[in-house]
């Protein structure tokens, strides 16, 4: 039953979510100065709206498959504050794909512009200011936020792990999933905000 085979593979990425984060126990520091050079400008939140392009690093967050359900469980936060999109994890199952961006801003954002689930924050986070990207070849490439103020200090051994990580997951990430990765790195939250709605009508 379809039933059984997503509780199947929700059980098998959550599995994988825990691995990632034990091994994220004993891994160089990313040497990344984000409170001392940064106000989170990877978080998406409503206030960005108002920031110029070269202000903001990210303005969005897509989850892995699961990752949205395991932080519900792991944090207990509302299913509610989560954009979803769905994709074809398998030809017979059909997911959705948590996504954070300006029109549903983090919630784990803290007033201080720190993360609150830093123990368990999704692995796109996590990953930033390194950005996996798939070529036209159908292989794993990166590229780099520009726009982080701390990337000239990132640690090449933080990279190197996170990378290992990524070249884990990349045979099992099925490519309706990168598709909707590459189209969100397009995306500058929803909804439209009002100040632009007057030039799409
Ligand atoms: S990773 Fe870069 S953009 Fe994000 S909070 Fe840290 S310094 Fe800022
Ligand atoms: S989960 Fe944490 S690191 Fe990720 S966008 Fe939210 S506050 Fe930032």
């Amino acid at each position: 039953m379809v039933t059984d085979l997503i509780a199947r593979l929700k059980a098998e990425w959550f599995e994988r979510l825990e691995q990632i984060l034990a091994r994220d126990n004993t891994i160089p520091s990313s040497n990344l100065k984000c409170l001392e050079l940064c106000e989170a400008r990877c978080c998406p939140r409503e206030g960005m709206r108002r920031m110029t392009s070269e202000k903001i690093a990210s303005a969005i967050v897509v989850l892995l498959p699961f990752e949205m359900e395991y932080l519900i469980e792991k944090t207990g936060a509302s299913p509610n504050v989560f954009r979803r999109w769905p994709i074809d994890l398998t030809p017979d199952v059909t997911i959705e794909i948590g996504v954070l961006d300006l029109g549903k801003p983090c919630p784990f954002l803290k007033d201080n512009l720190t993360c609150g689930i830093h123990e368990h924050n999704p692995l796109d986070c996590r990953t930033f200011p390194l950005l996996p990207t798939q070529n036209f070849h159908g292989e794993l490439e990166w590229s780099l936020g520009e726009n982080c103020p701390s990337l000239h200090l990132l640690s090449p051994q933080f990279s190197e792990h996170m990378k290992r990580v990524w070249r884990g997951l990349y045979p099992i990430l099925p490519q309706a999933w990168w598709d909707l990765y590459a189209f969100a790195d397009h995306w500058t939250g929803w909804p439209v905000p009002a100040e632009t709605v007057d030039h799409v009508v």
